[in-house]
């Protein structure tokens, strides 16, 4: 069977747009109002000769207060089912409560963690990326989901972890 690797974080860090990254097509829901993928789903992926499939996350926030809660919530859903972990984080937003929240549940699950600072588009966010060192999980792999930008080494990386 194919690896799966979950992509989790908070709404609006790009994690959408970054499984289209990946993909090499757009196929996962990309929007300005955070929340709008439904459920999980789950595309066919590949890099470097090697498959495996590729689980975007999100939606279902409700307004009302412990988002915090529901997105850990919703992340711990899909990395239990996961062999890997994709955590986004927005450099240009640095780290949240929500990100923290998700980063529990990430640690307690075990599973292997690869750390996507997404939205670094030039070098003016390089450094803000570097300081997502502090949330403990590894090096955090700069990237820009928009351009293109550090996507064949956050792969690697990615499989290298699977
Ligand atoms: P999700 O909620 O985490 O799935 O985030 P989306 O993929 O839907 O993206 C949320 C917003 O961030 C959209 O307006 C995207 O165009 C924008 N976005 C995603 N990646 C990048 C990036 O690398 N750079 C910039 N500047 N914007 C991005
Ligand atoms: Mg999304």
């Amino acid at each position: 069977p194919r690896p799966v690797v979950a992509v989790v974080g908070r709404p609006n860090v790009g994690k959408s747009t970054l499984v289209n990254r990946i993909l090499g097509r757009r196929e996962a829901v990309v929007q300005d109002t955070p929340g709008v993928t439904r459920d999980r789903v789950s595309y066919d992926a590949e890099w470097a000769g090697r498959e495996f499939v590729l689980v975007d996350t999100g939606g279902w926030i409700s307004d009302a207060t412990g988002m915090a809660a529901q997105i850990a919530e919703q992340a711990e859903a899909a990395i239990q089912l996961a062999d890997a972990v994709l955590f986004v984080v927005d450099s240009t937003v640095g780290t949240t409560d929500e990100d923290e929240a998700v980063v529990r549940v990430l640690r307690r699950s075990r599973k292997p963690v690869v750390l996507a600072a997404n939205k670094v588009d030039d070098q003016r966010f390089e450094a803000d990326a570097a300081a997502m060192w502090n949330l403990g999980l590894g090096e955090p792999h700069v990237v820009s989901a928009l351009h293109g930008r550090g996507s064949g080494d956050l792969l690697d990386a990615l499989m290298a972890a699977l």
